[in-house]
């Protein structure tokens, strides 16, 4: 069967909780164990999307650790039909990144679907972030702003079901 395909792919700074947000979605599972290098590229997941209707085949992909050395591949971008930019609670430069992670997606892909997620909410008492700051940045650069647990599976499909329903208005 024809299925509609998307690309999507996760940014931001290294240890905010990417790889483990792929994993969720797409496997539905979690570890505290952190794994630097997971050795694929990306994981799919084929979600029913109720507003078109119709199956779409959601492949995600992860950075594999290239993020922390600035070497992500025009490969690692090119196609992808939306993006999600992801910083962490606790990890206040992994915040002020997240304009510089837009730029550079939009170098590469133009303006396609984006959303920015923050990760690890319940670290909430650690938090290096001001909930208004969070909410001005999203505000200014128009993009829809998440708060996500990937450890207790707050907001995860609902993060990636965003993304797709909107590119699948593109
Ligand atoms: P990446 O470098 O962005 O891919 O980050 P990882 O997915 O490897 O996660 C880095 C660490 O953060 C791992 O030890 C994860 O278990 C942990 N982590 C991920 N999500 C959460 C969360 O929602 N809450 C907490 N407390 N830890 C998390
Ligand atoms: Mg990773």
């Amino acid at each position: 069967d024809f299925e509609k395909e998307v690309k999507v792919v996760v940014l931001g700074n290294g240890c905010v909780g990417k790889s483990s947000m792929i994993r969720r979605y797409c496997m539905g599972t979690y570890t505290d164990e952190y794994k630097k290098t997971i050795g694929v590229d990306f994981m799919e997941k084929t979600r029913w999307i109720d507003s078109i209707g119709e199956d779409v085949r959601v492949m995600v992909w992860d950075t594999a650790g290239q993020e922390e050395f600035d070497t992500i591949t025009r490969t690692y971008y090119r196609g992808a039909g939306a993006a999600l930019l992801v910083f962490s609670t606790t990890d206040r430069a992994s915040f002020e990144a997240i304009e510089e992670w837009k730029r550079k997606v939009e170098d590469v892909c133009g303006p396609i679907v984006m959303c920015v997620c923050q990760n690890k909410v319940d670290m909430i008492d650690e938090s290096a972030v001001a909930p208004e700051e969070a909410e001005d940045l999203c505000r200014r650069l128009g993009l829809k702003f998440y708060r996500v647990c990937v450890k207790e599976n707050f907001n995860v499909d609902k993060v990636f079901d965003y993304l797709v329903e909107q590119w699948s208005h593109c």
